[in-house]
Parts: C-alpha cells; sequence; structure tokens
C-alpha cells in the first residue's frame, strides 16, 4: 500500500494516526506461509529467556500469559523510567521474580530540574538495586535531547555521569544501552526515505535535523567510549548495539570490547536483509555474548510488537510474531516477511543457526549474564 492510498484507507477506516488494522494487514500473507515450516512452530532447544521487553505494572499478568503461550520463560523489562513508576512496577512484579527482572532508567531530565542530581544518582541507582533491580538503562535521549542546566547536549561519555556507572560495576549489574537509532531516522523526513511509514506514525523519531541533533556515528562512538572506560562492567546494548545495518561494524566491536553484549530485539528486519551466510557468520562468532529480544511491549493502553502500532493482538498475531523469530534463527527459509512490517517493505533471510548456538543465544547467555539462577529461573 503507498502512502497516499495508505491514508485514505486509514481515513475511510477512521483510524488516523495510530492505523490499528494496517498490521494486520500485512500480516494476512505471512501467517499461513510459515506455518509451512516445521522447524519455524517453537524454539528448538525449547525454553526461552527475551531478554527485551516492555512493561508496565498494570500489565503484568497478560505479559506472563503471552510468554507463556510462546516459550518465553523469563523476560526482562528492560528499563522503567523515574524512581515512581520503578518502584511501583518493581512491586507489582515481585511475586513474579523467577519470571520477570526490571532494569531501572534514570529519568535524565533531572539533570536540568534537580541541582544535585550527578551527586545523589550512585545512592539512587544502589537504592533501585536493592529493591531489585537487574540492571541499569539509558533510554536514547541521553545523547539526543537531554540538557544540563546550562543548555548543553549531555553527550552520552559525559565524566559527570561515570560515578553512575563506576556504582552499577560495583553493585554487579548490567549496564544497558539504547543509544541512537536506525540510520534511516538520522535522513531526510520524507516519503522517499526508507522508514517513512514508521517516521509518519512517529515524527518525533526524525533525528534528521543537524542543528538540533548529533550525527548517529558520533552518538554510538560517545557510548563505545564508555564501554572502553569500564572494562570491568558488561554493557547490554539493545538493538544489535543500535547497529543492525552494518553488522561488520559491530563485529568489530564486539571484536575489541569484550564486555559488550547486544540483544536482537525489533531488528530482524535488518538482520534479515544481509545475505544469510553473513547473518549467520556475525551469530556465530559472537556466539556468546547475543542475546535474544523481541521488544514486545505490553502497556495498559495497548500493547505494540516490537514496533508499529499499538492495539491488543490475538493470540494468533502474537504467535505469528514470535514464530517469525524462530523462524528467522533456525531455518534457512528465503524471502519471507519480518516482524515489524513497519519497519520496511523488504523481505527477510533466515540464518539457520546450529542448535548449540540457538541454545546460548534463547538462553545461556542472558542466563550468564544476569544470574538468574539466583531468581530460581528454570
Ligand atoms: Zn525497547
Amino acid at each position: 500500500m503507498d502512502t497516499s492510498s495508505r491514508r485514505s484507507f486509514l481515513k475511510k477506516a477512521g483510524l488516523g494516526a495510530a492505523g490499528l488494522t494496517l498490521g494486520g494487514l500485512c500480516r494476512v500473507e505471512a501467517i499461513g506461509a510459515e506455518e509451512e515450516n516445521p522447524l519455524a512452530t517453537r524454539p528448538l532447544t525449547g525454553k526461552v529467556v527475551d531478554a527485551h521487553l516492555h512493561a508496565d505494572a498494570k500489565s503484568i499478568d497478560r505479559c506472563l500469559q503471552v510468554m507463556d503461550d510462546n516459550y518465553i520463560r523469563y523476560g526482562i523489562n528492560i528499563g522503567v523510567t523515574g524512581d515512581k513508576a520503578f518502584h511501583r512496577f518493581i512491586s507489582a512484579a515481585k511475586p513474579h521474580q523467577n519470571r520477570l527482572g526490571t532494569m531501572y532508567a534514570f529519568d535524565w531530565s533531572l539533570i536540568k530540574k534537580d541541582p544535585d542530581f550527578f551527586s545523589k544518582a550512585p545512592d539512587m541507582l544502589a537504592r533501585a538495586v536493592e529493591a531489585g533491580a537487574i540492571g541499569v538503562k539509558s533510554f536514547k535521549d541521553l545523547g539526543l535531547k537531554v540538557r544540563d542546566k546550562k543548555g548543553d547536549l549531555v553527550r552520552v561519555d559525559d565524566p559527570r555521569l561515570f560515578p553512575i556507572w563506576q556504582r552499577a560495576g560495583e553493585l554487579g549489574i548490567i549496564v544497558a544501552f539504547h543509544t541512537t537509532d536506525p540510520k534511516a531516522f538520522f535522513e531526510t523526513w520524507n516519503p522517499q526515505n526508507e522508514r517513512w511509514k514508521e517516521l509518519e506514525l512517529h515524527p518525533g523519531w526524525s533525528f534528521a535535523d543537524r542543528s538540533k541533533y548529533p550525527p548517529r556515528d558520533v552518538l554510538l562512538e560517545q557510548r563505545n567510549n564508555v564501554i572502553r572506560k569500564f572494562p570491568q562492567i558488561k554493557f547490554h546494548c539493545c538493538h544489535v548495539a543500535n547497529n543492525s545495518e552494518d553488522i561488520k561494524t559491530v563485529s568489530k566491536w564486539m571484536d575489541e570490547m569484550p564486555n559488550l553484549h547486544v540483544d536482537i530485539a525489533a531488528r530482524l528486519g535488518e538482520l534479515g536483509r544481509h545475505s544469510a551466510k553473513d547473518g549467520r557468520d556475525f551469530f556465530t562468532r559472537h556466539q556468546d555474548r547475543i542475546l535474544f529480544g523481541t521488544d514486545r511491549m505490553f502497556y495498559s493502553g495497548g500493547d505494540i510488537q516490537g514496533a508499529g502500532p499499538s492495539k491488543r493482538f490475538t493470540k494468533a498475531e502474537d504467535q505469528w510474531f514470535y514464530r517469525v523469530h524462530w523462524r528467522y534463527l533456525q531455518t534457512n527459509d528465503k524471502q519471507f516477511a519480518h516482524p515489524t512490517p513497519i519497519q520496511g517493505d523488504w523481505k527477510i533471510d533466515a540464518v539457520g543457526l546450529d542448535k548449540t548456538v540457538l541454545e546460548k543465544v534463547y538462553w545461556q547467555n542472558a542466563y550468564k549474564l544476569f544470574r538468574l539462577d539466583r531468581f530460581g529461573v528454570a
């Protein structure tokens, strides 16, 4: 569907920007097609840790149900921002410690609002860890939008933040970064942009304006500087270290920095654009530091499957979403629909990983990194 016919379709359907039905339409062909490969009906090694999902306190039961329906034994809620929301979530999730872990995320707007933020922050983190945080997550606003009292952008590698990372290391938790976004979000905002559908739905995700936002490679380098500076800390970089378009460069980073781990959440669309051989080589070479993740979001207002419109998904739609992940990782299928259609109109090629690699990506890597034995995860 081109942009203008999509707009008129949404208008007629009375759906507006959050075109709920569009995701469903894109998916029709894919649900039947993927059923044909018996290798894609379930994770071949049995159980899975989803190292990158999102949930709010009111959606925990639904989150657990969808996890149960799709072989996800443990999920990591990758960052609840601000003390209030974090503590609300962590107390609601307390009875499910063997199913759900949570990362704490700083409300970076405090840098501007609270004159003592930098001196207080390490203790704020310690309290979050005492309450049960298994990591600290920095969202993409750091580097792109967060400003200090002087009005200057705060760099990801700002030394004033070092005591936070230092404390995370002392507390033995993981530091997770989502820095920058897909390449296309830094390119001109127009219908020729290859992720126009997504940018049209979320105009605020365009960082093309160089007078406001630093270039993407500068931000990635700032994040890498932090990873280099703290070799004793284990870093979890979301979305293939936010550079799934260029896995050869990510591979070089992983060679250089043994403390760098990546998840694959919401990036199958990009990963599967590489040749099957390049994709398989990447997974095989870094098999001990790649984490399965989906970016499935469970919110009281509506859910999201990695990217795209917000809605309540049916059991079949969710099954389709997870099965495309199994299909990509486990089969050698070519040119099939990826799980996040709004991220681009192209098909992907699967990587057909060996069972030993699958076992690590689905389970062992996250299990070791987050020491899940302490919560009785099994
Ligand atoms: Zn996410």
